[in-house]
């Protein structure tokens, strides 16, 4: 099955076979809720990796990022 996913920011497709994602690629959800200007919507959103750390280098707060302890 295709889901042909674009990053959201550049537009570039994200390669896909056999329907997995032949790279890693940061997927935002957000459900907004009650005391929001976007209450009851629900945004879905692509970055592919460059984008994402395009993204995170303009945080002023640097993300918390930890070593995975085991591969599953
Ligand atoms: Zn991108």
């Amino acid at each position: 099955m295709k889901r042909n996913i674009q990053c959201n920011a550049c537009g570039r497709k994200i390669k896909e076979e056999n329907g997995l994602l032949r790279e890693d690629i940061f997927e935002g959800k957000k459900e907004w809720g009650y005391f929001s200007r976007n209450d009851l919507k629900v945004d879905t959103f692509y970055l592919c990796e460059d984008c994402y750390d395009k993204l995170i280098a303009n945080f002023l707060i640097p993300v918390k990022r930890e070593d995975k302890l085991e591969v599953l």
